[in-house]
């Protein structure tokens, strides 16, 4: 039997962190949790989440119907309803809007993988849906598509749904996320970024193995795993591309899996290493010194 307070202090201790931590701006997000078969407690509608009290939050059933409190429910409960009827073990989801995860849904820039072991070991591939305008089924069921393969999603042009057995575990995914996000963004600004190897990629997903976590990146078999993204295949209809962040150097010397008549991208596959790079600049300037001669 849950114990409902516990659970509605929960929910408004997580909220406060959302709203601490800029992950949701005025009366954005909303968290939920699923108390029963039948019914699940959630935040309500224009409410800031770091100043909710446990008598704030309603109940709905499964189809999102009020079933108790005395303010309106979040209108994007049908979201988190999609998720908890196809993952029963999912007990908690919670959607915000934190800058820089957003940031990779507004560009429909791919999460780049390889990079950090937290994300490795906690997260894996990120996807990032189809737009959808918020609220309705429409929206709600562009998560399906992904929802068994992960535990966070980036909703284009939107922000991120994340989800757990508990209500701190449904929001760590959402912070380790936002965290990474950030962190790509400064090392970018200073440059380069550097992707794990294969054997290094290999270490950490044994390690997630070990734990129990699930990665569908395990069932890719004799292949680099940083040269292939798991959601790749969904990066056409939702007008997902790579632009800010170049693939590792093993993603494009290799054919995707799905796909084994392609190089792993066409545009990636065009670009040059800094090998070739050299070499196209050194001919160059001697083209144009032997103009120049002749001039
Ligand atoms: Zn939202």
């Amino acid at each position: 039997m849950v114990n409902l307070h516990k659970i509605k202090q929960e929910i408004c201790e997580i909220g406060d962190r959302l709203y601490k931590k800029g992950f949701a701006a005025a009366n954005d997000g909303n968290i939920s949790y699923r108390i029963s078969d039948k019914e699940v407690v959630c935040t309500p509608t224009q409410i800031c989440k770091g100043f909710m009290k446990p008598d704030d939050l309603c109940v709905v059933d499964m189809e999102g119907n009020q079933i108790s409190g005395r303010r309106k429910r979040t209108s994007e409960i049908k979201l988190h309803l999609a998720i908890m009827k196809e993952r029963p073990e999912i007990k908690s989801v919670v959607h915000c809007h934190p800058p820089h995860a957003t940031a990779f849904g507004i560009a429909r820039e791919p999460v780049p993988q390889c990079v950090l072991p937290e994300v490795e070991v906690f997260l894996g591939d990120v996807p990032i849906t189809k737009y959808a305008t918020p609220g309705g089924e429409e929206f709600a069921s562009t998560v399906l598509p992904f929802v068994h393969k992960t535990n966070v999603i980036i909703l284009a042009n939107h922000g991120t749904v994340s989800y757990g057995e508990t209500v701190e575990r449904a929001y760590w995914w959402t912070e380790i996320l936002d965290a990474y996000c950030r962190m790509l963004m400064l090392a970018r600004g200073l440059g380069r970024i550097n992707y794990f190897t294969e054997p290094e990629a290999r270490a950490l997903l044994d390690l997630k193995q070990q734990w129990g976590f699930k990665d569908p990146r395990n069932e890719l078999q004799n292949c680099d795993i940083c040269a292939n993204d798991v959601f790749r295949e969904s990066w056409k209809a939702s007008g997902v591309e790579r632009h800010a962040f170049q693939p590792p150097e093993s993603y494009r010397r290799q054919p995707a899996p799905n796909n084994p008549g392609n190089p792993a991208s066409d545009a990636e596959a065009l670009q040059a290493t800094p090998e070739q790079e050299a070499l196209i600049q050194a001919i160059t300037d001697r083209v144009v010194a032997a103009l120049k001669n002749r001039a």
